[in-house]
């Protein structure tokens, strides 16, 4: 399920699929002049696939390393953290969460966890710092193919990496297609890498106006501020994962699409256009 928040509107019977809650959302899709989409779980399925890992420096090998990592993983609700339990499963090795001894999420960032005494942290570069880690090894090679790339750090040295693929819904560019046939732009706001962005871009045939990577969720919510001052209306629509500050930046209250197709902000905007030019 997608949330989508805007600013204020009108209540009216919703097409079906669309679930709109609270006060003037029918006007506030009505004059909707720019749509933000997040884009892991929300522009694409949010389901990964490990197309490589590796053990890295002072790695005590793939078993260990494996079952760190999925059994942290495990603890997490990450679209990312089901490939990574996946892929150790397909090697054999069953994640433990219940022997992670403590465990924090750092959004837009990644995870830390303590399993048998060691201490392991799995995301992106930004959670090298929080390990201790001052210099990441640039995985160029990794990266280039537009995957979503991954770090394992633990003892403040990197010790594994890995790389994941998502792809895009379908309707996914049907949406943002329709949506600039309408007059209004579209975003594209993540937390993940350029090249992962640039990929999901690509998928839809390079039909986003902005796209935004590397952003840390207060990031998207200044975004979403300026957006605001800059173009008037915007609606930003997300999966709730790790995107909730920026929905609530965008909004006073709700619409819901019922279903996984973000097609449905189409019918929502138009029902909006529609009630508001009656109302007018
Ligand atoms: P998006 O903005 O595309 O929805 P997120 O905000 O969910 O992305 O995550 C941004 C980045 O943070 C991910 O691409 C990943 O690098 C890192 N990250 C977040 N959660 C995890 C996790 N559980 N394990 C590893 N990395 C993570
Ligand atoms: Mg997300």
């Amino acid at each position: 399920v997608l949330l989508v928040s805007v600013c204020l509107a009108r209540w009216c019977s919703p097409p079906p699929g669309v679930l709109v809650k609270g006060g003037d959302i029918l006007e506030a899709l009505a004059n909707t002049r720019v749509v933000a989409f997040d884009k892991t779980g929300t522009l694409t399925r949010g389901q990964f696939t490990v197309v490589e890992f590796r053990a890295i420096g002072k790695s005590p090998g793939m078993h260990s390393l494996l079952y760190w990592v999925s059994s942290v993983e495990s603890k997490s609700s990450h679209p990312m953290a089901a490939a990574l339990a996946d892929y150790a499963r397909f090697s054999s090795i069953e994640p433990r969460p219940e022997n992670v001894k403590e465990f924090h999420m750092y959004p837009g960032e990644g995870i830390y966890g303590e399993i048998d005494g060691h201490q392991i942290y799995v995301g992106n570069q930004r959670i090298a710092a929080r390990a201790g880690c001052a210099a990441v090894p640039e995985e160029v090679e990794m990266e280039m193919k537009g995957t979503t790339v991954g770090y394992v750090f633990s003892g403040g040295v990197p010790i594994g990496v890995f790389s994941l693929s998502d792809t895009c819904r379908t309707g996914a560019a049907e949406a943002v297609i329709g949506l600039k046939r309408m007059g209004i732009k579209t975003a594209m706001l993540t937390g993940d890498s350029k090249a992962a962005a640039m990929s999901a871009q690509n998928q839809m045939g390079d039909a986003l106006d902005m796209v935004h990577a590397e952003l840390l969720p207060e990031d998207k919510v200044n975004i979403v501020r300026n957006l605001k001052v800059k173009e008037g209306s915007i609606v930003m629509v997300g999966d709730g994962m790790n995107d909730a500050p920026a929905l609530a930046a965008a909004d006073t209250s709700h619409v819901t699409l019922m279903s996984n197709d973000v097609r449905k902000i189409l019918d929502a905007i138009r029902l909006g256009r529609r009630t508001h030019r009656k109302v007018v």
